[in-house]
């Protein structure tokens, strides 16, 4: 069974961060921390995207054989994620790391190092955020820490009491 609802671990988000600047090695670092903390489809999902995130640096690095071997890893992992979980555009990723896969076997190991970055692409994500509405006045509420304002009559929550303004 697997389980794309609910919000991404922090230290996934910050490593999707981090990997969407390029500081692959950060961004495998973090998405360690999340893996490690996490069981079924989101330890498998943060594992795969972790392996990317390895792929990459070896590409950045000229490392035919290590990007070649990590890559097949990942797929193990990522093979039967669905196309979005938790917020991450799962498809448009494995897409995007074949794509960089067959320019890297084109190259081949003797002229990896010539391989054209901009091949490596972000990965597309959203925070999943939940939307309050005011039950006095139906306006937009904005939640920061668990608080949560009405910005147009002043009404609070604390967002632990919240379940039914879930939307
Ligand atoms: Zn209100």
């Amino acid at each position: 069974m697997s389980d794309c609802t609910g919000p991404l671990h922090p230290q996934a988000a910050e490593g999707l961060r981090l990997f969407n600047a390029g500081e692959y090695f950060e961004a495998h670092e973090a998405l360690e921390d999340a893996w490690n903390a996490e069981e079924g489809t989101a330890k498998n999902l943060y594992r795969g995207v972790l392996q990317i995130a390895v792929t990459y640096l070896h590409i950045t690095r000229g490392n035919y054989a290590g990007a070649v071997k990590v890559y097949g890893r990942s797929q193990k992992w990522l093979r039967n994620i669905p196309k979005i979980c938790k917020g991450i555009h799962v498809a448009e990723l494995q897409n995007d790391a074949a794509n960089a896969m067959r320019e890297v076997e084109r190259l081949g190991r003797e002229n990896i190092s010539g391989f054209d970055r901009t091949l490596l692409k972000p990965v597309k994500w959203e925070e999943t955020k939940h939307t309050y509405i005011c039950d006095r006045c139906g306006h937009e509420m904005y939640e920061k820490n668990c608080k949560v304002t009405c910005p147009n009559c002043g009404n609070r929550f604390d967002c632990s009491d919240l379940n039914i303004y879930f939307d």
